[in-house]
């Protein structure tokens, strides 16, 4: 078995020639790119509107150990919960404990991130807690056995006919079905689900500190029926979805829309402020917030790439990304994809395992030209190889090439002593299983520029 790094480049080369697997990827961001170019026309001063994101986000950071007692000081006050999550194991422990005590034995599910990456339904599962995913997308790819393709739309790398078939195979549903009769199927077979879960869990787009609050954002209503259904709520949040106050939704709301799917507002937007209260009619009679850490500590304890924490899961770097467009994400193997999942996973899930992925870029900067909030994301990635150096977690082999480079390249003399025949050798030798064999390795001229150049003009360097 290789390494992450090797099965990464194994998996991205047969993906970046996978004709079928492009003509839907193309096809389906192609829709998206005209959604989002309608959605953002709407906003007046784009590039002020990002700035000023940028700075709340900055603010928040900086400000992370009092704006979260604050959080959790104020949705105390109205009978929610907060559990404190160190990690993936601590809070599906916790989970699990709030399910058993409740003698639950189904859990219906909306669309979560943070969910998969603690891997929430494979631990139910392992415990005999059925998890359904109630999310189109997140359900089609939960029938599949596969993980999300993209933080926004979990099946964009498939079909109309693949749903159609997938529906086929498992509820015996004609293939010709179009999209709304699939919709609708997977309506009936999920309403029933909301009314047997005992418990609901979703994850959430904002934590608001200033009224313990969090904010949902979603589509489909599931979200709303998987909280206002069940006995109880869980809400699973990574501490970074932080923001200080409700107002600012009036900002980031229509920026994470439009960004993510060119609507000017997605089309439910709900704050949730805690269990059911006594002169209320709906909602669960407990509420509890999972603040999940995760590895996030980390990343801020990095000064320098600390504002990938700035994220709001728009998914506009994936869509714009010319490397994900052609490797998809499901090659990333990682829970976050494309540009900020490059950034974010080896802080978060190792830099010896994960650090290939910051390679995994043209440092275009298309990634950075997009992102809502303005995180310098191909800086990030930069940094990222400069601490993957910094730490020695490079290979002897390209160790030994840099500093064989950079002797060549401060002494005339040693560069020109080798022929044009052994630098093509060695060339080949060490650089062709990197270069690729889809190109042609290039030829290095037999005599040096400044040999040529000496010869030319006659006289010394
Ligand atoms: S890094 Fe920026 S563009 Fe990428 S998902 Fe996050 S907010 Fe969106």
């Amino acid at each position: 078995m290789g390494s992450t790094a090797d099965e990464f480049l194994v998996a991205s080369e047969e993906k970046a020639f996978d004709m079928g697997h492009r003509r839907i990827i193309n096809y389906n961001i192609g829709k998206y790119d005209a959604a989002v170019e309608r959605g953002l026309s709407k906003i007046i001063n784009l590039e002020n509107t990002k700035r000023k994101a940028h700075a709340i986000k900055w603010k928040v950071m900086e400000n992370l150990d009092k704006l979260l007692p604050e959080f959790e000081a104020n949705f105390q006050k109205r009978g929610g919960k907060v559990i404190w999550a160190n990690d993936a194991e601590e809070a599906n422990r916790e989970i699990l404990n709030i399910i058993k005590k409740a003698g639950a034995k189904t859990v219906v599910k909306s669309k979560s991130m943070v969910t998969e990456e603690i891997q929430l339904n494979e631990f139910l599962e392992e415990h005999h807690i059925e998890s359904l995913e109630t999310d189109l997308g997140e359900y089609i790819v939960q029938l599949l056995g596969q993980k999300p393709y993209h933080i926004v739309t979990p099946a964009m790398h498939l079909s109309k006919e693949d749903i159609a078939k997938l529906f086929h195979e498992k509820f015996g549903t004609p293939l010709d079905f179009t999209p709304q009769q699939l919709t609708q199927k997977a309506r009936e077979l999920l309403r029933e689900k909301y009314v047997q879960a005992d418990v609901g869990i979703t994850g959430a787009n904002f934590l608001l500190a200033d009224t313990g609050s969090i904010a949902i954002s979603e589509n489909e209503g599931n979200a709303r029926l998987s909280t206002s259904f069940p006995k109880i709520h869980i809400a699973v949040v990574g501490i970074e979805k932080l923001i200080p106050s409700i107002t600012d939704l009036d900002l980031f709301w229509p920026m994470l829309s439009t960004h993510g799917t060119g609507q000017n507002l997605t089309v439910y937007n709900t704050i949730l402020s805690g269990p059911r209260q006594a002169d209320e009619t709906d909602g669960p009679d407990e509420m509890y917030v999972v603040l999940l850490d995760n590895g996030r500590t980390n990343l801020l304890a990095q000064k320098d790439q600390r504002q990938a924490l700035y994220c709001i899961r728009c998914g506009a770097c994936l869509n714009a990304c010319p490397v994900y467009k052609n490797i998809g994400g499901h090659t990333y193997e990682a829970t976050y994809s494309g540009p900020i999942g490059s950034i974010i996973t080896p802080h978060m899930a190792g830099m010896e395992e994960f650090k290939h992925l910051s390679y995994a870029s043209s440092l275009c900067g298309k990634c950075t030209e997009v992102c809502p909030v303005k995180i310098d994301i191909h800086k990030m990635l930069l940094l990222n190889r400069r601490d993957a150096v910094n730490e020695m977690l490079v290979t002897t082999k390209e160790k030994w090439g840099w500093a064989f480079w950079k002797k060549g390249m401060l002494n005339r003399k040693f560069t020109d002593f080798f022929s044009g025949k052994t630098k093509n050798f060695l060339l080949r030798r060490f650089f062709k299983k990197t270069w690729g064999h889809y190109r042609e390795m290039p030829t290095v001229a037999e005599k040096s520029f400044s040999q040529q150049y000496q010869e030319k003009n006659g006289f010394g360097d």
